[in-house]
């Protein structure tokens, strides 16, 4: 366990507070993984935890959580909440069955009882080095069964974001969904179209950047929940489906996991790159037709998808900036000679838009010869380099237009930044 976690936790006990490791943290560690973070739930009250720790901040509004910082590690505090009726106006508000604020007090069972899932409902106790299991999380934990406390539809309509958890931890664990909890995920997934834009990008985050990218995707997609989340990738894909399988997508999760696994970074760019590229490259087709040229059809389709996916999930700028660069740079792979290559080889965003023509070739989208020749003349130094780009051998069609523009005086063709 995380040595933060476990100071904390003793911390709070000998301030005279009840403190224990909960939810993923417990599940984790029973499974013999690794937990992603460690959550401590207590009977102190927010601002008395406050007051054990210096190096603590108390932020949220939905929950009001206790964060205690080392350096970069955030150990999160809770106190232990209810289901019960409010006692004061204002502690707790739904609106339509879903929880807006939840700031009711209660016992460790109460907490217990509100948690998702049984297997992220046990506690470890630092008193005395046992786990309180009330909802039979330990027994679900050694079947491998993700089952919802309480009745299945109203913990969805009180939080869809569970559908997408149980789809998650059904994925990462490898653990199946019971019967009664999986059944009303089909009716109710469009209630997803009620959570804020944040907190989905947070759990889409959660689903494809956790080393199961591929499981999720699946999974989603079994469930309808993966239409809510990305109705133009859904359409792109049903539309395509007849014809061939949806290998660009399942490939870019594929690539995904395995630099998770790797340790190699991945960026919330490249991911939304790959999951909104079906839908942009079919309508920046559309527009080609229309006879707009590639980068105008590439920055059209790109501006109006982002808008019709930014409805559903908010893509913060700093993300959605590099994305479109890479699908922006995509034409310009085309064009082998003369000083263009060498200018798109020196192009700040150039690694990730070559990895991304990788996964298009390896989908057979791009020419696998024309990712080849990039992979080459990457390796190459030089005067070996230049020789490439000299040689006009495996110029495709786009390139044979170029040049017979070229030959009229000067005009400037535009190029992505
Ligand atoms: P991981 O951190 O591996 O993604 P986790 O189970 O720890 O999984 P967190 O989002 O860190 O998930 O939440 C910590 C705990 O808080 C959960 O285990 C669960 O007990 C509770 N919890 C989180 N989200 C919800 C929710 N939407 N509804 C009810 N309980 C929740
Ligand atoms: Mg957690």
């Amino acid at each position: 366990m995380s040595e933060n976690a476990v100071k904390v936790l003793y911390r709070l006990k000998n301030a005279g507070y009840e403190a224990y490791l909960v939810g993923g943290g417990v599940r984790d560690l029973l499974l013999g993984r690794e937990p992603k973070d460690f959550d401590i739930a207590t009977n102190a009250h927010p601002e008395e935890v406050k007051k054990v720790f210096r190096n603590c901040r108390l932020i949220g509004r939905r929950f009001r959580l206790a964060h205690v910082h080392f350096g970069r590690e955030i150990i999160e505090v809770a106190t232990f909440r209810s289901m019960q009726e409010p006692g004061e106006e204002g502690d707790r508000e739904t609106e339509n069955g879903m929880l807006l604020r939840d700031n009711v007090y209660g016992t460790i069972e109460e907490d217990a009882l509100r948690r998702d899932f049984t297997v992220n409902a046990l506690y470890y106790n630092i008193e005395d080095f046992s786990v309180v299991d009330y909802t039979g999380g330990m027994a679900d934990l050694e079947q491998g069964v993700l089952r919802l406390l309480g009745d299945p539809e109203t913990r969805y309509r009180e939080d869809p974001v569970r559908m997408l958890r149980a789809a998650r931890f059904a994925a990462k664990l490898g653990f199946r969904i019971n019967e009664a909890c999986e059944a009303p995920i089909f009716e109710l997934s469009d209630l997803l179209q009620s959570v804020p834009a944040a907190r989905l990008f947070d759990e889409v985050l959660k689903l494809f950047m956790g080393g199961v990218a591929l499981e999720s995707f699946e999974k989603l997609r079994h469930y309808n929940l993966f239409g809510q989340l990305f109705p133009e990738t859904e359409e792109a894909l049903a539309h395509e489906e007849h014809e061939f399988p949806i290998t660009f997508v399942t490939r870019g999760m594929q690539n995904t996991d395995t630099r998770v696994h790797e340790g190699k970074p991945v960026t919330p760019a490249f991911l939304f790159a790959v999951l909104l590229w079906e839908p942009v490259r079919q309508l920046a087709d559309e527009f080609r037709l229309g006879g707009e040229s590639p980068l105008q059809a590439m920055q059209q389709a790109g501006s109006e998808i982002v808008f019709r996916q930014a409805q559903r999930i908010s893509l913060p700028k700093r993300f959605s900036i590099p994305m479109r660069e890479i699908w922006n740079l995509q034409h310009r792979f085309e064009f082998r000679t003369g000083k263009r290559p060498h200018r798109l080889l020196a192009h700040p965003r150039f690694r990730a838009a070559y990895d991304f023509l990788l996964l298009r070739a390896e989908s057979g989208e791009a020419d696998q010869e024309l990712a080849d020749w990039w992979t080459r003349f990457q390796e190459l130094e030089g005067d070996e380099r230049n020789k490439m780009a000299k040689s006009p051998k495996g110029e495709g069609d786009g390139r044979r237009r170029r040049r017979r523009r070229r030959r009229k005086p000067k005009t400037k063709q535009p190029e992505a930044d």
